[in-house]
């Protein structure tokens, strides 16, 4: 017998498997999930669609979810159509099971052995894991001090390696950097033939001001922009990504597609919570409040901390940033220690969790 049973690949002996303590804490502020749940009339619209779908459930569901997609679509355009004056199309978006799984279906479809998938440090921590599992080669470059992208760096990098698909959160995680239009149109034009992957998984967070990359789809082909509906939406349990690109792009991604990717089930509950955008996106605007004034807060504690376009925000520099993870944790707040040494990354809840995280960070930090 070999020395691991059953033999797994090689690159991922003795592998831990992603994800952050699911710690069951009064105050959970770590996984930039929303704090609220839907109204009682979004959750029971959704599980009326739900009940309707549980009667079809001996077919296999929509395969091109169409009514999901073009729902999707009209829900892009809001962004688009004021400044671009152009729609999003529902042969331009695609979904899956999170938008982890759309970006995984991207490097399964236009990377893989032979090709290259590039970031820049520090910023999500799964894309290696999708470059690892489709054979893909990774590269990650950095990013500056203040967690903004060096231009010349990025573009030097993507001339040396020709990735097949770069992947750019903006906001990024954990720092809640948004990239600005010049970046990625620049980084459209250095990718030439690959993919410039613009993550906005925490889009719908960005201060007023800051453009979406949506608004550039129709000046780069090459432009692929992910969303999904885990956090504006409050639907992280649902499990429902979605991309808006070329059609091409799709067609591409639908050769790799499991059949039946997305149960009917999920349709049915993303359709309900996008005719509720209205109420779940108001929540949005709130969580927006409350992260600048963390901010703010953080800052007049005399700590460092990150611009955040996100529901979240990166603080820090502690000397022993695991003693006073450790410290919230004994406080029954819960937060991530992620990212660049000595940082913390606290994610936006309601008011009352931001009071219990904020007299904990107190305590910790002046022990009386
Ligand atoms: N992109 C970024 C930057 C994220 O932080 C996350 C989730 N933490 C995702 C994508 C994936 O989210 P989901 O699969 O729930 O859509």
């Amino acid at each position: 017998m070999s020395a691991t049973f059953p033999p797994l690949r090689a690159e991922l002996q003795g592998l831990e498997p992603y994800g952050a303590p699911q710690l069951d804490v009064p105050v959970q502020l770590n996984v930039n999930e929303n704090p609220y749940g839907p109204s009682p009339e979004c959750v029971a619209d959704i599980a009326a669609s739900v009940a309707e779908a549980a009667s079809t459930l001996n077919r296999y569901p929509d395969r091109e979810f169409t009514e999901l997609r073009t729902a999707l679509a009209a829900y892009l355009s809001q962004d688009t159509l004021p400044t671009t004056g152009r729609g999003i199309t529902p042969e331009q978006v695609w979904a899956a099971n999170g938008s982890n799984e759309v970006m995984l279906q991207l490097l399964q479809a236009y990377a893989g052995p032979g090709r290259t998938a590039l970031s820049f440090a520090p910023t999500y921590s799964m894309y290696p894991e999708y470059a690892r599992d489709t054979n893909t080669d990774w590269v990650v470059g950095h990013r500056e001090e203040d967690f903004t992208l060096d231009l010349e760096h990025a573009r030097a990098l993507i001339d040396e390696h020709r990735p097949a698909v770069v992947l750019l959160p903006s906001p990024n995680n954990p720092t809640g950097t948004s990239l600005p239009h010049e970046a990625i149109s620049v980084l459209c034009r250095a990718v030439g033939d690959g993919l410039l992957v613009v993550d906005e998984a925490y889009g719908e967070f960005r201060r007023g001001g800051v453009p979406s990359a949506l608004e550039l789809l129709p000046e780069h082909r090459n432009l692929v922009v992910t969303r999904t509906m885990s956090k504006a939406f409050a639907l992280a349990g649902a499990r429902l990504g979605y991309l808006a690109a070329d059609p091409a792009v799709c067609d591409g991604i639908r050769v790799v597609r499991l059949p039946y990717h997305l149960s009917a089930v999920t349709q049915a509950v993303a359709l309900a919570a996008l005719r509720h955008q209205e109420e779940l996106l108001g929540r949005v605007d709130e969580l927006r409040v409350e992260r600048d004034a963390t901010v703010e807060w953080l800052r007049e504690q005399g700590l460092e901390v990150a611009d955040s376009d996100a529901n979240f925000v990166l603080y820090g520099v502690f000397g022993d940033r695991h003693a006073v993870w450790q410290g919230l944790l004994d406080r029954s707040v819960l937060v991530r220690e992620v990212g660049p040494d000595g940082w913390l990354r606290v994610s936006i809840g309601t008011p009352d969790e931001m009071k219990s995280f904020r007299l904990a960070l107190e305590e910790v930090l002046r022990p009386t």
